[in-house]
């Protein structure tokens, strides 16, 4: 049988972006799931395997260029589908979104274990510790398996019975309409137990909240939305369930000279006058320390001057960036009678002489002629 087109299953265009493919996989996948179609499940199954393999191939950049390039031909034949191998042992719907929601977590329902929650850290940053890096110390409020009962929220001496409701397996199955739609035990809350007797301590918890100090490596040259992950230190999971993870977001705060936009810092340098008109040598800031910036003659304001490597090394490898500093020329202010005659002075021998000591002037009066022509004509 020959193969449809991978694009045509997941009905999106050849130029569609990750997003457009992901969310559209989701939506015919829900659609073409076995359980949802009882009355026909092997064409549901088949269907479902289909656009399954569409979207291993489409989501992953390197196999959907091959598959653009040269088609079914391009795309391993051992990759597709041969890892789902169908739907036999009550594999729920979960499992097979587990890639697409972030994690196989939801395996463990089953187990009657849950795995504690992740958890999120804003931890703000000077742009001099996201560039270098640092130790951060990180204080949370975390849920701790309980000392008193070992986290098994029964009271000491006495252990948990298999809930009643559930008989142990954490879900029922309600019938809704035409669906048997699997639900959580509103008994046990999918623990699959039942706490006659509750520890005091965490009152059948099994967790109980305390602040937790950790002390985080943040690599040099993170920049604001830069997560770093902390395994096992999010919430203890539920009744000896494996713990969560946390998740250290990253803010980097405003910096009162530079601004940073990748690899590369910006700042802005003030430049006197005489110094923009003769060229000089300005000390400028960077990271390391200050550095000298020769300034050409006849620099015009706003003008950028790029310092190779001043700027920040990426995170995730790459060139150093550079520091690009702006000019800004200063009018001097406050000046004595003697400073203004000698302005006067100056501006009276630039506009005689007939020499063009303005860039810009002519260009701007030409265009300003212009645009009133055009008002008036
Ligand atoms: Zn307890
Ligand atoms: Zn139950």
């Amino acid at each position: 049988m020959a193969k449809e087109d991978f694009y045509k299953l997941l009905g999106v265009d050849r130029n569609a972006s990750d997003a457009e493919i992901k969310k559209s996989y989701r939506s015919k996948a829900m659609k073409h799931h076995p359980d949802r179609n009882k009355d026909n499940p092997a064409e549901a199954e088949a269907k479902f395997k289909q656009i399954k393999e569409a979207y291993e191939v489409l989501s992953d950049p390197k196999k959907r260029s091959a598959y653009d390039q040269f088609g079914h031909a391009g795309i391993d034949p051992s990759m597709g589908g041969g890892r789902s191998g169908g739907f036999g042992g009550g594999e729920s719907f979960s499992d097979i979104f587990g890639d697409i929601f972030g994690g196989g977590r939801q395996q463990q329902q089953r187990s009657n274990v849950q795995r504690g929650s992740d958890l999120r850290y804003n931890l703000e940053l000077s742009l001099e510790e996201a560039v270098f890096g640092t130790d951060a110390k990180i204080r949370v409020p975390v849920l701790v398996a309980c000392g008193v009962c070992n986290g098994s929220g029964a009271k000491k001496g006495s252990s948990p019975v298999i809930c009643s409701t559930c008989h142990g397996h954490g879900q029922v199955r309600m019938q809704q309409g035409f669906f048997s739609v699997q639900q959580t035990c509103p008994t046990c809350h999918g623990s699959g137990k039942q706490i006659k007797d509750p520890c005091g301590s965490c009152h059948g918890q099994g967790r109980v909240q305390e602040n937790k100090t950790l002390s985080a490596k943040i690599p040099a040259g993170v920049d604001t939305g830069d997560r770093i992950r902390l395994a096992g230190e999010g919430e203890a999971g539920e009744f000896g369930g494996p713990a969560g993870d946390l998740y250290v977001q990253v803010q980097v705060k405003e910096h009162a000279i530079f601004t940073r936009d990748g690899a590369n810092l910006y700042c802005e340098v003030p430049i006197s006058f005489p110094t923009a008109c003769l060229g000089g040598e300005l000390e400028v800031p960077t990271l390391n320390g200050k550095v000298l910036l020769k300034i050409p003659a006849e620099t015009q304001t706003g003008k950028l001057f790029r310092l190779r490597g001043k700027g920040v090394k990426p995170v995730r490898g790459g060139p150093v960036g550079d520091l690009l500093c702006k000019v800004q020329i200063e009018t001097p202010v406050h000046l004595t009678k003697e400073q203004k005659a000698l302005v006067e002075q100056l501006g009276e021998s630039l506009s005689g002489g007939g020499k063009h000591h303005s860039p810009q002037e002519s260009s701007w009066t030409d265009g300003v002629k212009n645009f009133f022509d055009k008002l008036t004509g």
